[in-house]
């Protein structure tokens, strides 16, 4: 069984221009409970966007978003976006705050907990990506890897039924991009249901359940990992490959 609350995701049909720019050209991405999606693809191919689209940060122009087979583009979107954690390229972790207080920020303010109930609770997710030892530390004084982790716990504490990571491991230093992609590795086998944007093609063909390519806007292919990475059929994807592998 899952130790997460994950639910399913679904993107139908998803349209979106910025002016004159049709970014997004009728995108379909299923991912079933419990299971990771990664999304790879050349810059400007609209990845980002398409996450921000499924948590609402934009509206689409046309299509529709489902999670646990329900349409949520009527909901309110700040609740959408507690159902869906986020973690992007730059961790954004307030400076002036300690790591707890980065993670127990949101527990306060959008779920009431007390401050109490918030550091404990905080301290139960920096244990988990390990990192509990730091929970007094500021930001500044971590690596990058571990202000990334940091960023995923506080993500995690708002008990999201999905995570999207876009980029995740892209502002890292090398060395540090392993211990990253790991406590990734462990979210997917431990249930949770993930989007994953990522340059990693290791990542990306280990660890996730499909692989969805994307270029100009639109999903060229997509599949499991060993059709994609071994047998790709278009020659856009074996384009791409060759020049990110
Ligand atoms: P990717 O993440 O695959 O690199 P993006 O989703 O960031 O691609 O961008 C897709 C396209 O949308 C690009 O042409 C980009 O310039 C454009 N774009 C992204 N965000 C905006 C925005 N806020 N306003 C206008 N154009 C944007
Ligand atoms: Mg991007």
């Amino acid at each position: 069984m899952s130790e997460f609350a994950s639910g399913s995701l679904t993107a139908k049909n998803i349209h979106l221009s910025f002016g004159s720019n049709h970014v997004l050209r009728g995108i379909d991405l299923h991912v079933p409970e419990g299971t990771t999606a990664s999304v790879i693809g050349p810059s400007g191919s609209g990845k980002s966007t398409l996450l921000r689209v499924m948590n609402r940060l934009i509206e689409p122009d046309q299509g529709d978003i489902l999670l646990d087979g329900r349409s949520v583009l009527n909901d309110n979107p700040d609740v959408l976006r507690r159902r869906i954690g986020m973690v992007f390229q730059q961790f954004n972790l307030f400076p002036h705050k300690t790591v707890a207080e980065n993670v127990s920020l949101a527990l306060r303010k959008l779920r009431g907990m007390s401050k109490e109930q918030a550091r404990e609770e905080a301290l139960e997710q920096l244990d988990l990506v390990g990192l509990k030892q730091k929970a007094d530390a500021r930001p500044a004084n971590l690596s990058g890897g571990q202000q990334q982790r940091v960023a995923i716990a506080r993500a995690l504490a708002m008990k999201p039924e999905v995570m999207f990571f876009d980029e995740a491991t892209s502002a890292l230093d090398p060395e540090l991009v392993k211990g990253v992609l790991s406590l990734m590795a462990d979210l997917a086998k431990g249930g949770m249901t993930m989007v994953v944007v990522t340059h990693e093609m290791g990542f990306s063909r280990n660890v996730s359940d499909t692989v969805t390519f994307m270029d100009g806007g639109v999903v060229v292919e997509s599949g499991h990992p060993e059709q994609i990475f071994t047998a790709p059929d278009t020659d856009r994807l074996k384009g791409f490959l060759s020049d990110v592998l």
